[in-house]
């Protein structure tokens, strides 16, 4: 049985039957055998039935947003943006499949009145049944930036939503089906990574995987020797340089946010600030006045900012990169420790005097902490940026364009930023590059990343 823990009182909500390795199989055989005729369906139908979907998730978003707070401990008013802004993602989805699939003819003509010899074309088909193994930090967004196009592209889902959102998984399962998906097309699988790999195990035609950089190694490892499509969504260590002539307030304001929204726990968060030593000290400054304004607490209520972590033993990873950083020089401005009490909460971190030897700048924190570093000009910023194994996003802060572009070119990294942080958008791709993963999810490429070409040389009989 898998229980469910609200991490802000510690307490099971509820218990739910996982799945076996024999479940499994059996829900792959049925996905399997179904796959072709969802596929031969036309495309408007299957756009009318995610349709639905969306209207449904608009209809029930109170719902859905207490659901997900009460199972990992993201504050209501957090989850009511992620839930309410997943209807302009889907939107995305649903007005350019069409456009994206259309069979491209892109036959060689020597002159456009004569037919060519040859007719060639590209055309587009479903990968099959796909696996969608999810994370919990933001269910909605990571799940439905897979299953949406794939199911709209033709293809049956495996989703393992994460063992710490099973309700949120099992909701969004049956607001599909409730919306005309087959439940053989879009099947969830219960359970922790046991379940996951039990998964991968079986003869499916795509993996698309959103975790851990740890996991998603595994899996790759693990469906390697079958040559099946891959994508994988893994962690970062965003950072982001504020500039000298940048607006230490705005720049402040904005970071703390990207840094400590949803206690820390994006993929995206800001995770290294570097600050151009002739505006450092009152970046700091403007920073620690906002992180102090942050207001911890229960997540049902609605002034709250940050609620707990969802999961206990980040607790102690968080304490050992604070560890870490005090003997080897940091200097702690807030936080530092968990809070006494009930629930997985840890206080509002900024560390300070840190440097690349710290776990806390190398190691992803996925927690409400934040190292700060004085750098002394934009190459030195450069350079401690691209200093790391992940390689999501990073932006830089200042008035300046050309300068703006001219840094953010240099950073080796799938989002660039300027002026802005922890944002993403349906119409650009989703992208991570070295330990941050591989392949796209989002813009066309999110489509296309759910379908195999095939092309067509047709010669008509001489
Ligand atoms: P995780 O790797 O612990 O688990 C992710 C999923 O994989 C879960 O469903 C889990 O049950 C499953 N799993 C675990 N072991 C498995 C195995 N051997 N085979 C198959 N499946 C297995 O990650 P998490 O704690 O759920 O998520 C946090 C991580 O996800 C962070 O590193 C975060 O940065 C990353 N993330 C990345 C993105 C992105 O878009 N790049 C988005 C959200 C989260």
């Amino acid at each position: 049985m898998l229980k469910v823990v609200n991490p802000a009182t510690e307490t099971v909500i509820r218990e739910l039957p996982t799945d076996t390795p024999e479940s499994i199989r059996a829900h792959f055989e049925r996905a399997k055998a179904a796959q072709p005729a969802w596929a031969a369906r036309p495309l408007a139908e299957r756009i009318e039935i995610l349709t639905r979907f969306r209207d449904k998730i608009i209809q029930h978003t109170d719902t859905l947003a207490n659901q997900l707070s009460s199972e990992m401990g993201k504050p209501r008013k957090q989850s009511l943006n992620e839930i309410r802004a997943l209807p302009d993602r889907i939107d995305f989805f649903l007005q350019h499949t069409e456009a994206t699939l259309r069979p491209q003819d892109v036959s060689f003509r020597t002159d456009p009145n004569t037919p060519p010899a040859t007719q060639e074309m590209i055309s587009y088909e479903p990968l099959g049944v796909i696996a969608n193994i999810s994370a919990w930090n933001y269910p909605y967004f990571v799940g439905s930036n897979v299953f949406v196009p794939a199911l709209l592209t033709g293809n049956a889902v495996l989703y393992k939503p994460s063992e710490y959102t099973p309700l949120t998984g099992l909701s969004i399962a049956q607001l599909l089906h409730e919306s005309g998906v087959p439940s053989d097309i879009f099947v969830t699988i219960l359970g922790t990574g046991t379940a996951g790999s039990a998964l991968t195990a079986l003869p499916i035609h795509g993996v698309f995987f959103t975790g851990s950089h740890a996991t998603g190694v595994k899996i790759a490892q693990s469906v390697a020797s079958r040559l099946i499509k891959v994508q994988l969504e893994l962690g970062g260590k965003d950072p982001t340089y504020v500039c000298d002539d940048a607006d230490a307030k705005s720049a402040a304001i904005g970071l703390a946010d990207g840094a400590f929204y949803n206690a820390g726990q994006s993929c995206c968060s800001v995770e290294r600030i570097y600050v151009h030593q002739d505006n450092y000290d009152a970046f700091v400054a403007a920073f620690v006045e906002e992180v102090q304004s942050f207001k911890v607490g229960d997540p049902m209520k609605e002034d709250t900012y940050i609620g707990p972590l969802a999961r206990k033993e980040q607790l102690d990873v968080l304490d050992a990169q604070v560890q870490d950083a005090l003997q080897k020089g940091a200097r702690l401005l807030l936080g530092g420790h968990r809070l006494q009490g009930t629930g997985y909460y840890y206080a509002p971190t900024v560390l300070v005097d840190v440097d690349h030897s710290m776990d806390v700048m190398r190691e992803e924190s996925f927690g409400p902490i934040i190292g700060i570093q004085k750098v002394h000009d934009d190459q030195e910023a450069i350079s401690k940026m691209n200093d790391t194994a992940y390689g999501l996003t990073a932006g830089v802060y200042t008035p300046d364009a050309q300068r703006a572009k001219s840094i953010l070119s240099h950073l080796n990294a799938g989002s660039a930023y300027w002026n802005c942080c922890d944002r993403v958008s349906p119409r650009l791709p989703w992208t991570g590059r070295q330990h941050s993963g591989i392949g796209s999810t989002l813009s066309h490429l999110g489509i296309l990343a759910f379908v195999q070409p095939k092309a067509w040389h047709l010669r008509s009989p001489a």
